[in-house]
């Protein structure tokens, strides 16, 4: 992309979360940077951009080390366990812990480096067969059991609702989430805080800041269409 579009891009984006209105504080934005080379992202990095999520293990490594270490890195793509070893301690926050199990693993990999890792649950808030993550009838009782791992440190929600045509379609889900934020929230369960809400990408962050995201995800409408081939 030519860097006058993401100067452009990167405003635009900065523009729409400061005058959207907001329900939860402050919002993160958060740039999902799967296909981007290091170069772009560090682009980025110099306008202001503060925060960088990758979607694999493989891909995080691969670039990590030539990336402005000034940059907060999270991890928000499907993780499994046999990865988990490969990136606690090196990302801040993981937003997309779909199982007990994995869970466990970032506890486990946590302990051995002394550290705690900071988690988010991902919730299948559209119940949908081809997406992982908790159903909201059972995000409660997991919460409750993750919450005994001493080594990871729950720090709220995230979620991917359904593709949709309109991005009002998906206020709905957005709104869903928040209010189990809001009861989880209110519970005050030991080792949880619910602190972060991750929800909204390109097409629909401003729906979502709106129903009470604090931190958005974004791709596309900073890096433009993502090229798959380059991978
Ligand atoms: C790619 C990705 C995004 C960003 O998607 P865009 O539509 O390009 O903004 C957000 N969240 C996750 C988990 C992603 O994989």
């Amino acid at each position: 992309m030519m860097e006058k579009q993401l100067v452009d891009n990167y405003n635009t984006i900065i523009n729409n979360i400061k005058t959207a209105p907001k329900k939860n504080g402050d919002v993160i934005f958060l740039a999902a940077t799967k296909t981007q080379d290091a170069k772009t992202i560090n682009e980025a990095i110099d306008l202001g951009l503060k925060y960088i999520g990758e979607n694999r293990v493989q891909e995080f490594l691969s670039k990590n080390d030539q990336i402005n270490p000034a940059a907060h890195r999270h991890f928000i793509g499907h993780l499994q366990t046999n990865k988990v070893k490969d990136i606690v301690g090196k990302v801040e926050l993981i937003h997309s812990v779909d199982s007990y199990k994995l869970a466990a693993e970032i506890d486990r990999q946590s302990k051995k480096l002394g550290i705690k890792t900071d988690i988010l649950l991902e919730v299948n808030i559209g119940a949908e067969e081809s997406k992982s993550g908790f159903s909201p009838s059972e995000i409660q009782e997991n919460i409750v059991k993750i919450s005994s791992l001493s080594s990871v440190r729950i720090m709220g929600l995230m979620c991917i609702p359904p593709i949709c045509e309109q991005k009002e379609e998906n206020r709905k889900y957005f709104s869903k989430m928040y209010n189990i934020f809001i009861d989880i929230k209110s519970k005050k369960i030991d080792n949880s805080n619910m602190v972060y809400l991750s929800m909204g990408m390109s097409d629909d962050y401003d729906v979502a800041i709106s129903e009470g995201a604090n931190i958005v995800r974004i791709g596309t409408a900073l890096f433009g269409k993502r090229n798959y081939n380059i991978l």
